[in-house]
């Protein structure tokens, strides 16, 4: 437990070692990850989401230094599906990020899309884990997203940022993904592009119709004007954030949140571990098993019940058998 020990210390290459681990299956990282859960659940996850080039990292560089400047230790985890890297890859040109790069209370990690599939991978949960034990106050989590992948970012965050531009046609979308009841806070970058007041206006006008708890002391989730690429409106965004938070934890919001997160989380980790198990199970047993199907000598539920025993057997094909098995 080296990795986690140093992890907890706020060590960077501990905790950038551990992340790696973690998308490589490396044996024993995840026995690491397991021994840190028990201290995560401090820092504050805030999602990032919106269509490729509506300025999120542009955005994310503005909230880094605006939480930076109170002090508080930030974490980003960017997640690019389209990115043809494998785990661990750069950010590329976005030089406002790197401008953090030699701030020491600045963690990023950019992961790219192995394991996505139309939703976050749990290498990105993973990853908030690591910078949440750490001791990041916040931490940030962008995503290119649309419909479900947007949908998934809110349902690991505490706090969900929906940016969008005026002229992009992406009020109709919104309505379709349900993401206008995911998001906490509404960013509409680019104001400074014709149409920007329009789509405030016709956000707030959705707002009110929506299915959302119109109580006095709910959440209403603010609209926030911006142009991040001047940083005009970006500390709002931060403050708005911020008020979130507090937010969640005078309502009680932060535990339900938290449970639902749970819930997630571990259904995640569920079907991968399930599709790990497959993927390694021994060639030849599961090709027995799909013709015992086809020539109707077995039925499905009578093969998933022999992968399940085998499963919590821990033998060759056991639970957590396929890390040492790749690793022998
Ligand atoms: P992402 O794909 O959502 O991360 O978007 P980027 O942050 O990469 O920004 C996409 C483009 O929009 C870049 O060329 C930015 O310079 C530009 N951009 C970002 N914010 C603004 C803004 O407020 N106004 C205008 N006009 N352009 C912006």
């Amino acid at each position: 437990m080296d990795l986690a020990k140093k992890v907890l210390q706020g060590d960077v290459l501990a905790a950038a070692r551990l992340i790696r681990n973690l998308e490589d299956e490396v044996e024993g990282a995840e026995e690491e990850l397991d021994a840190l859960y028990v201290n995560t659940g401090r820092a504050q996850i805030v999602g990032i989401t919106g269509a490729p080039g509506v300025g999120k990292s542009t955005l994310l560089g503005c909230l880094i230094g605006a939480f930076r400047r109170k002090g508080m230790k930030v974490g980003v985890v960017a997640v690019d599906p389209s990115s043809p890297f494998s785990g661990g890859a750069i950010l590329g040109d976005r030089v406002r990020m790197q401008a953090y790069g030699v701030d020491k209370e600045v963690f990023i990690r950019s992961l790219a899309s192995r394991g996505w599939k139309g939703g976050l991978s749990r290498a990105t949960v993973n990853t908030i884990h690591v910078m949440d034990a750490m001791g990041k106050d916040i931490v940030l989590v962008e995503a290119v997203g649309s419909g479900q992948a947007d949908i998934d970012i809110a349902r690991i965050s505490d706090s969900a940022v929906l940016v969008l531009n005026p002229g992009a046609g992406d009020e109709v979308q919104m309505m379709k993904a349900g993401i206008l009841e995911a998001a906490d806070i509404f960013v509409i970058n680019k104001s400074d592009v014709a149409g920007a007041d329009r789509l405030k206006h016709d956000l707030e006008v959705m707002l009110a119709m929506s299915a959302r708890k119109a109580t006095e002391t709910a959440w209403q989730p603010p609209v926030v004007m911006a142009q991040a690429v001047c940083e005009k409106g970006t500390d709002e965004v931060a403050e708005a954030a911020l008020k979130h938070k507090e937010y969640l934890d005078a309502s009680g919001d932060l535990q339900r949140r938290r449970r639902e997160r749970a819930r997630t989380e571990l259904f995640w980790a569920l079907e991968n571990y399930v599709k790990n198990h497959i993927d390694n199970m021994e060639h030849g047993h599961l090709a027995q098993m799909v013709d015992n199907l086809a020539r109707r000598k077995a039925n499905p539920r009578s093969v998933i019940l022999e992968i399940i025993s085998q499963m919590s057997s821990g033998g060759r094909d056991g639970l957590f058998a396929h890390r040492t098995a790749k690793d022998a």
